[in-house]
């Protein structure tokens, strides 16, 4: 893993963690370590935080523990959106599916906000310690190891020259296509979600509906709207592998499918001209058997790339960075980190993430791969439909998707 003769490294730089992807797993990891004094870089390879939508959720869960930095409510002065429920809509039935409302929770909804202004934030509030260095257009391709243990890592710069970056502790935060998991040769093992999702754009106008996301089902189809202020961020489900069939049908089978659906958006359908306009995501679900190696963490997606089901990407990085912060604070300050430390991260956060892998294969298994089935009627299936009706029992997917299987809190 050495850099070639020609590529010589032109500075080196010490320090305690080195953090590589400003995404939300980075980012808060970078923040939480930095305001405890430990020496932080954290290296992104874009020039800033606005790039392709990723999800502009955050969490009730990510809310308390803003809260407990006294961070939320001065975020919560940027104007946003707030989602109070999810629901289905099929053959003119509307079915709530979690009511965030519910939740004992100073924060009883999701907030909507650009991932790119959330991520300014958090970058404004970390720049403040002085232990905090964050690298923009850092983009990291190779690891610095000796014997098998890692001791940091090598990146091109804006200046396309290269530079190291050694610490004690590499933390792989680079998303769902990680360079480092494929440089560490770790293997993740995988399942197959049923679906992949068509993603374009539509105007938002004003009368639109507000406070909830409403997967409209039928037909062999599945679509939902993400609020996004001014626009809707529109997912269109198709059946895995289905997408060239769909492309040879053509957009105006997708804008008739549409109004059929979602009579409401017929005054919009024909701002969708183009394939430019759309981009596929082809829905993974993957998780490390192993998140660590001598000197180096894994977390967020790129420990774990969740399914779409639920929304609960974010959440779930956000939540490793919490707990790898809990447990590596002290030993990153005093010199004193083993792999020990590493694995009791994974211990602590690989229960929730099965979990949630679990209820989002049950999701796609039971509701979504019917609902993409055209020649059958959708309906929830019935032991969803009585849970739903059940006191103490009803708010499970709710709580789920708003706080996982338990709550991180911030060790102080
Ligand atoms: C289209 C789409 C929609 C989604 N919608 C939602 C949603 O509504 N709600 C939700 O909770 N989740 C959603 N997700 C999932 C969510 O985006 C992820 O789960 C979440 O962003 C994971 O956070 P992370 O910090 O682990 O990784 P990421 O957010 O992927 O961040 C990784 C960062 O690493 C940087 N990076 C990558 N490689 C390198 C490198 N070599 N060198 C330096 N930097 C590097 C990247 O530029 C990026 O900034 C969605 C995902 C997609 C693709």
């Amino acid at each position: 893993m050495e850099t070639q003769a020609s590529d010589t490294v032109t500075d080196s730089h010490q320090t305690q963690c080195c953090i590589v992807g400003a995404g939300p797993a980075g980012m808060v990891l970078a923040l939480l370590l930095a305001r405890k004094g430990v020496q932080v870089t954290l290296l992104e390879s874009h020039r800033d935080f606005d790039r392709d939508f990723r999800g502009d959720t955050i969490h009730p869960s990510t809310l308390e523990a803003l809260d407990q930095l006294e961070l939320a409510d001065r975020l919560l002065e940027i104007p946003h959106g707030k989602l109070e429920f999810m629901q289905f809509s099929s053959n003119g039935t509307t079915t709530t599916v979690a009511n965030f409302r519910r939740l004992r929770t100073r924060f009883p909804y999701v907030m909507i906000l650009p991932q790119a202004r959330f991520l300014d934030f958090l970058a404004e509030e970390a720049r403040q310690y002085p232990s905090f260095r964050l690298e923009l257009g850092a983009n990291v391709q190779q690891l610095v190891q000796t014997d098998g243990v890692t001791q940091g890592i090598r990146y091109r710069g804006l200046d396309n020259a290269w530079h190291e970056v050694r610490a004690p502790l590499t933390v792989a935060a680079d998303g769902r296509f990680s360079k480092i998991r494929s440089l560490c040769g770790a293997e993740p093992i995988k399942t197959a979600p049923p679906m992949d999702v068509l993603w374009f754009r539509f105007p938002r106008r004003p009368g639109d509906p507000h406070d909830q996301i409403t997967f409209f089902v039928g037909g062999g189809l599945f679509v939902f709207f993400l609020d996004r202020g001014d626009e809707w961020q529109v997912g269109y489900g198709l059946m895995k592998g289905s997408y060239s069939e769909v492309k040879s049908a053509g957009l105006e089978a997708i804008r008739e499918n549409l109004v059929r659906l979602v009579p409401w958006v017929a005054d919009r359908v024909e701002t969708l001209q183009d394939w430019k306009q759309v981009v596929v995501l082809s829905v993974e679900s993957s998780r490390l058997p192993t998140w660590h190696q001598p000197g180096l963490l894994l977390i967020g997606d790129a420990a774990h790339v969740m399914s779409p089901v639920g929304g609960v990407g974010i959440n779930y990085a956000i939540q490793d960075a919490i707990e790898a912060a809990n447990v590596l604070t002290e030993p990153l300050r005093t010199g004193q980190m083993t792999e020990a430390h590493l694995a009791e991260i994974q211990k602590r956060r690989e229960p929730a993430v099965k979990a949630i892998q679990w209820f989002q294969g049950l999701i796609q298994d039971r509701v979504v791969k019917t609902a993409l089935d055209k020649d059958r009627p959708f309906r929830l299936p019935w032991p969803a439909r009585l849970m739903l009706k059940i006191p103490g029992i009803r708010d499970f997917p709710a709580r789920m998707i708003a706080f996982g299987l338990y709550r991180s809190r911030i060790k102080e």
